[in-house]
């Protein structure tokens, strides 16, 4: 009798695995087979006015750069290309001199989202799947959006000890691991293997506390931390900490670039503004809150972006940091309200109203104004890039 075929599913039945791995494996399957704007909504997908004042940010940012002939324009994870097509308009019309010297970069690993892109972007565009393979030169880079996206890893204080989650059949089990307990340091007599059985994936995510200054507090008889690059509070018992690592290393690669090659990358995204405990990890099924374990591959898995840290990641590599500011007083800074005001004066009423709400939507702070935030890394000696001035 002729044997079966394995199944082809890439997110089939799959052996314990670390939650950074489970959430690469279930995005990198989400992002190549489905359209995450069916699923949830962005910035750019709600205003063109969105793209638009970031272009003029590009501009501004290029004249204070010295106006070099050429520049890199990236952006990462552009989605349908919006954000980019409103941006490279609003340029050509405001600065031509800088949209002329702009050579696009897009780094993308969704191979349906780049077609979306090239459809909706000029020819003469370069995709990479890191910035690893971008060209030398001075560059401006915008990313909106993207980090949310990637893989993070979380670790349980219990007791004295640090677990870490790792995915099994769908459910979250912990444990010390070898190599969790090199990352961690743990008290004698506790370096072992455990694995505790946990109970279901959270159905919808807990929000941790949003904004909440870090408690500065910092407790002498502590368990040790895990490989935290910025201070975040030491979390109270079954607390949960939170750690981007790729995030941390994109943050390093581009201060290290910026910093070399002059210029500056624009970070948009939602977090809180001081590094926090708290279990961020949310998964949109169907555009509604989901379980991120059941199903991988069919749900967008996100968490909250640590902000502090990669500012300090960017620090400690030689690059300015500047932000975290929240989205609104950002954007309000950038024009966006006095933009959408000109353009709806040009709109029939209808049109007109849906402006202005969509530039509230975007700025309002129990909107996405306060959640969100923008980080500007760039070259120690350019000035406080526009909507940065406090
Ligand atoms: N910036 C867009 C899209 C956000 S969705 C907007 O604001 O509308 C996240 C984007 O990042 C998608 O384009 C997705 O394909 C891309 N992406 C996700 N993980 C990625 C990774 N590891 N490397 C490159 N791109 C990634």
């Amino acid at each position: 009798m002729a044997t079966q075929p394995m199944a082809a599913h890439p997110m089939a039945a799959h052996p314990i695995e670390r939650l950074d791995h489970f959430m690469a494996r279930a995005n990198a399957a989400y992002y190549a087979t489905h359209d995450p704007f069916a699923d949830f909504t962005t910035s750019p997908e709600i205003t063109q006015v969105f793209g638009e004042v970031l272009g003029l940010w590009a501009a501004v940012t290029w004249e204070a750069m010295g106006r070099p002939d050429r520049v890199l324009l990236v952006e990462c994870g552009p989605g349908r290309g919006t954000l980019m097509a409103d941006a490279l308009r609003a340029a050509a019309q405001a600065a031509p001199a800088f949209r002329a010297a702009i050579q696009l970069h897009l780094i993308e690993t969704s191979p349906r989202l780049r077609a979306a892109q090239a459809a909706a972007l000029p020819a003469g565009v370069a995709w990479h799947d890191t910035l690893d393979t971008l060209p030398p030169g001075p560059m401006l880079l915008l990313a909106n959006e993207f980090l949310d996206a990637l893989p993070i890893r979380q670790f349980v204080r219990r007791g004295p000890e640090w677990t870490e989650r790792f995915v099994q059949e769908g459910q979250f089990v912990e444990k010390l691991s070898n190599e969790s307990a090199q990352l961690l340091p743990l008290p004698p007599g506790s370096n072992r293997e455990t694995v505790y059985g946990w109970g279901e994936g959270k159905a919808t995510r807990t929000q941790p506390e949003i904004d909440s200054p870090a408690r500065s507090s910092r407790s002498d008889v502590s368990p040790s931390s895990p490989p935290h690059p910025n201070p975040v509070p030491v979390p109270e018992q079954e607390q949960v900490l939170e750690l981007c690592e790729p995030a941390l290393t994109i943050a390093t690669t581009l201060a290290t670039r910026l910093t070399r090659h002059n210029g500056a990358a624009l970070i948009l995204d939602y977090g809180p503004a001081h590094s926090a405990p708290g279990d961020s990890l949310q998964a949109l099924r169907n555009g509604r809150p989901a379980n991120p374990l059941s199903d991988p591959g069919d749900a967008d898995l996100t968490a909250h972006v640590d902000f502090a840290a990669l500012a300090a990641a960017a620090r400690a590599a030689g690059a300015g940091a500047h932000g975290p500011t929240p989205q609104g007083p950002f954007l309000a800074r950038l024009g966006l309200f006095q933009r959408s005001g000109r353009l709806a004066r040009t709109q029939p009423p209808a049109k007109a109203a849906a402006l202005m709400q969509a530039a509230q939507r975007l700025a309002e702070p129990d909107r996405m104004g306060r959640l969100f935030k923008a980080l500007c890394i760039a070259h120690p000696d350019l000035p406080t890039p526009a909507g940065f001035e406090l």
